[in-house]
């Protein structure tokens, strides 16, 4: 893989202020694979100050919506054209699965980079309109110098999930990626560099937590969107609220998947299996709470634990593979210290629980199946971040629905039944911010998608999300005032 020796600053790759370096090692070898600079605050500052001058002084802001967004849609045909290796980059620096890796941390964020790019044509920036006193404009404005923060268990997803609304608005961005997965960044500045992207418009700062606060803290950050977990989401709520400065947060999960008691089982586990271990387990909207009606109670669990055990776990850039190796040790130590808090809570492995056989190098976790489970235990309240299900009985919808809301996490959600619209009255009555009915998809782009208590504030995707990046501002018109076309 690649290694790096400068950062990508002010549109150019510079000498970094420092000499310490990011290793980047593979989940599967645990081997240094590439290394690239670590940013310190210093250059976070001269990120910030670049982003602010190509804010002040264009040409950015100040092109036509449809201009910035013919950058993205270049930046979106690069991406695809390099499908495979982006996947292959993205699977050796965090261990996904290259096959989901391919579909979900590369197509997709090039459908993210698509969906607003097309915004750049059709949406209304400026809304002339009779107000009650008179003419009024009210224009939608880009909201200025953005940090971009994200983990690295979708980095490219999560990147494009930023990037693409805060440049289509006209911000300016720095962004810090993960120290886990820095190459990818790198790469996606690369590709913006070659698709034309003016000098300052992005910077990119890998780094760890304490530079990424110093970037939260800069003064001439105007707004903050991150993504990663609610413990350092709420510091960052807090550090923004001191200085009156935007946020958006995306943040952890611990979604729970409803079989009602009418649920065909052989249509229902292949929508909702995928879901429920996706990406190792590391994926904030994983369905890891499965509710089953306490009468069917033995055969969810023995057909959970047959699709469990169909799963290949592997290195994870063979194209068989479903479950690879955790981003890093102490990732496996934390699921492994869960599934030890689960046996000592009561609850008894159905499936898995310990390292796979045959597999001496790399992180990785057996998928795990925990039966007997009450939704008081930490296995169902805390978010694991690794393929551990939690099976959980209940004894009517209504208990069903009482269980799902039990949480102080509110992301995701879904409900399989042979009955639409009585999954659509469930759908209804659970406090989160994306539910599937009968449906494997668990994020539409056009549409808005964030968390419910503490998975977030404020919506990413669709129109919100752009949203996220623009000032409203009124002016208000003399009479008669008709706008030229
Ligand atoms: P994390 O919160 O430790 O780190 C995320 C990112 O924030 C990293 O870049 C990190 O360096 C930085 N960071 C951490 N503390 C910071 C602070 N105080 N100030 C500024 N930057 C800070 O999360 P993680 O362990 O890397 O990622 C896993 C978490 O991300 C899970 O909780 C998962 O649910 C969540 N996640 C949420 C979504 C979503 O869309 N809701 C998507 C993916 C992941």
């Amino acid at each position: 893989m690649k290694s790096y020796d400068r950062l990508f600053i002010g549109g150019e790759w510079v000498e970094p202020s420092s000499t310490n370096v990011i290793e980047v090692v593979s989940p599967m070898t645990e081997e240094v694979v590439a290394t690239v600079p670590e940013a310190m605050e210093a250059d976070v500052d001269r990120a910030v100050e670049a982003a602010k001058r190509a804010f002040d002084e264009g040409p950015w802001p100040r092109m036509t919506p449809a201009e910035r967004g013919a950058v993205l849609a270049k930046v979106s045909d690069a991406v695809r054209n390099e499908m495979g290796d982006v996947a292959e980059l993205i699977s050796g620096e965090m261990g996904s699965p290259v096959s989901w890796a391919t579909m979900a941390q590369v197509l997709a964020p090039t459908m993210i980079f698509d969906y607003y790019a097309g915004l750049g044509s059709t949406f209304a920036f400026d809304e002339f309109k009779d107000g009650l006193l008179g003419p009024v404009l009210v224009t939608k404005e880009p909201v200025g110098v953005v940090a971009a923060i994200t983990p690295w268990n979708v980095p490219l997803f999560l990147a494009a999930s930023k990037l693409s609304p805060a440049l289509l608005s006209g911000s300016t961005v720095v962004f810090k990626p993960s120290p886990e997965t820095p190459l990818d960044a790198n790469r996606l500045a690369e590709l913006f560099a070659d698709a034309g992207l003016p000098p300052g418009v992005l910077s990119v700062v890998p780094a760890g937590r304490e530079v990424g606060e110093h970037l939260v803290n800069h003064p001439d950050v105007n707004k903050v969107s991150f993504t990663g977990s609610t413990a350092a989401g709420k510091k960052i709520g807090a550090a923004c609220g001191a200085q009156l400065k935007r946020f958006s947060l995306e943040l952890g999960g611990k979604s729970a998947a409803v079989l009602l008691d009418d649920v065909n089982l052989d249509e229902a586990l292949p929508l909702l299996m995928p879901n429920a271990i996706m990406n190792n387990g590391e994926a904030c909207i994983s369905q890891t709470r499965i509710l089953a009606p306490r009468d069917r109670y033995s055969e969810v669990v023995e057909a959970l634990v047959e699709q469990v055990k169909l799963m290949k776990v592997g290195d994870a850039l063979d194209p068989e593979t479903v479950v690879g190796p955790l981003v890093a040790e102490r990732q496996r130590d934390r699921v492994e210290s869960y599934i030890r808090i689960g046996q000592e809570e009561g609850a008894k492995v159905a499936v898995g629980g310990g390292r796979p056989a045959g597999l001496d190098k790399g992180w990785y976790v057996e998928p795990t199946i925990f039966v007997d489970v009450d939704n008081s235990m930490r296995i169902a309240q805390e978010e694991i971040f690794g393929p551990v299900l939690a099976v959980i009985p209940y004894d009517s919808d209504a208990d069903a629905v009482r269980i799902a809301n039990d949480s102080s996490y509110g992301l995701c959600g879904s409900v399989y039944t042979a009955d639409d619209d009585r999954g659509l009255g469930i759908a209804r009555q659970v406090r989160t911010g994306t539910y599937m009915v009968n449906s494997g998809i668990p994020i539409d782009f056009s549409s808005p998608f964030g968390g419910y208590k503490e998975s977030g504030v404020g919506r990413e995707f669709g129109v919100d999300g752009l949203e996220l990046f623009l000032e409203k501002k009124t002016v208000n018109l003399p009479a008669g005032y008709t706008p030229k076309p």
